[in-house]
């Protein structure tokens, strides 16, 4: 090991600063957070650390450094753009034996500050030993990624309580067990939910009963529309610590390949001769025979689950059986699909309002929404309406909507697969079945459509009146 990692004890310890730049500044800053007396000294300062003289808060030396400054100080840093400068303090500090950093100078210094990330009172902190501080910066960045901001507030409670653990589960395996409980179950969902309150009377529950309880709980997660980047930072998270992925068809495999290696993956899409209502029981109990097994679920949907997606009956299900739930939103088709085809959704000149429509059970739709839905000035998405096209080009034009409104029809969007098809509503079902247009597709219909030849930026984007080559 070239370093040996310690955290310091700063607070009310001297900590000598030479230089007071803008270097100097994030520096000090970060000396205060952690609660530092901070004395700094150079002949000019930025108007930050001026600010924080006058309040008190630092001791502000405007001079040229010397070597008196270093009196009583546990730590130096040199953050002068001056490198002989640098090394002098440098020099006269490991004559004193205090450690000292030379900001983005390794040579110079007998300690480095590592790149961290902060979860108070949980703390990482990643040092290359100055040989690729890039490479430790990106590894912070990820590792940001990876944990929840109230990861902190979950280290604190698990501190505050941690005598109280100690005598309630005196064995060492079963002490084990409450936290694991404790790291993963409903007491982090619960403040991950902004709910401090309700994750103090889990605590306190738990820790005055026998037994341990299940940690299981359901996550409801959206998946997007099948690109991984479009997946949240939460999502991703979720699919790290599951136990059990309970999936659609519709989510892609690249999703699916994020999750953790060892979750088990089920998929619990509509088996052939089923109906969609005993897809549903079958996708309930699943839920629920898991999490009561202390399963980590996530429920893993295709876009948004509250978007066609059956995420509010799955909701009410788990409240009904008392099973914790949590949910992250995705980035449902409509939005997806426009982004990739260069579609703005609104636009101040073309559309004011955009309708998001199931293009089922529309034979029996009152007459009146076909009205509504044939208005100018609005951006339709049509979902699941790949074998439908005919119908609902016919259906708007005869309630009103010119032939000539343009269309798109995104197939696979965001995916490698993807085709844009687009022309006027017109020549829409001709098209549409000259192009053999498969589900997943979605039609979007509305003036922003004409935008779609100028502002396509990804994959192939084909005029309904091109020829089909075969
Ligand atoms: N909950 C999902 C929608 C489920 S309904 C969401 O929020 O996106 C399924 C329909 O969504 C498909 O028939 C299709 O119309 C649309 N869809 C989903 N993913 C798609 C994709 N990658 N490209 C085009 N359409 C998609």
């Amino acid at each position: 090991m070239r370093l040996f990692p310690i955290f310091a004890d700063l607070q009310g310890r001297r900590v000598v600063v030479v230089g007071a730049g803008t270097v100097a500044e994030r520096k000090i800053r970060s000396l205060l957070s952690a609660g530092a007396q901070v004395v700094a000294g150079a002949p000019e300062a930025t108007p930050g650390l001026l600010q924080l003289s006058r309040e008190g808060r630092i001791t502000l030396r405007q001079a040229s450094f010397e070597p008196g400054w270093l009196e009583g100080a546990w730590l130096v840093i040199a953050a002068t753009g001056d490198r002989a400068l640098n090394s002098r303090v440098a020099r006269l500090a490991s004559e004193r034996k205090l450690l000292v950093n030379v900001v983005d100078d390794p040579e110079l210094s007998s300690f480095q500050v590592p790149s961290i990330v902060d979860r108070s009172p949980l703390t990482i902190a990643i040092s290359s030993a100055g040989s690729a501080p890039v490479l430790a910066r990106r590894m912070r960045e990820r590792i940001e990624s990876l944990f929840d901001h109230t990861l902190g507030t979950l280290a604190e409670l698990a501190g505050r309580y941690r005598p109280a653990i100690r005598q309630a589960r005196p064995d060492l395996r079963r002490r084990r067990e409450f936290y694991d409980w404790l790291l993963d179950g409903p007491v982090a969902a619960a403040l991950r939910s902004r709910k401090p309150d309700a994750a103090r009377e889990l605590l306190e529950t738990a820790l005055h009963a026998p037994e341990t309880p299940s940690r299981g709980g359901v996550v409801l997660v959206g998946a997007g529309p099948g690109d991984p980047g479009l997946l949240t930072l939460n999502a991703l998270r979720a699919l790290n610590e599951a136990d059990i992925i309970l999936h659609d068809r519709l989510v892609s495999a690249d999703v699916l390949e994020l999750a953790r290696r060892d979750a088990d993956r089920i998929s619990v899409g509509k088996l052939p001769g089923e109906d969609h209502d005993a897809t549903q029981r079958r996708i309930h109990e699943l839920m629920r025979r898991h999490a009561l097994a202390g399963k980590r679920v996530v429920r893993l949907k295709g876009g948004d689950a509250f978007v066609f997606g059956r995420g509010g009956e799955e909701l009410e299900f788990l409240r009904e059986q008392g099973i914790p739930y949590e949910v992250v939103p995705g980035i449902t088709a409509a939005l997806a699909c426009a982004a990739y085809a260069g579609i703005p959704l609104t636009h101040r000149h073309h559309a004011q309002s955009v309708r998001l429509v199931t293009a089922h059970c529309r034979d029996d739709a009152q007459v009146d929404d076909w009205h509504a839905l044939a208005r100018e000035k609005q951006t339709l998405a049509f979902y699941m309406g790949a074998g439908r096209l005919e119908f609902l080009s016919a259906q708007l034009i005869a309630h009103g909507r010119s032939e000539d409104t343009p269309f798109a029809i995104i197939e696979n969007g965001s995916r490698a697969g993807q085709r844009v098809l687009h022309g006027r509503l017109g020549e829409l079902a001709d098209a549409a079945r000259r192009h053999a247009v498969k589900s997943p597709a979605i039609l979007l219909v509305g003036e922003v459509c004409a935008l779609a030849p100028q502002l396509e930026w990804f994959g192939a984007s084909i005029p309904a009146d091109e020829a089909v080559v075969c």
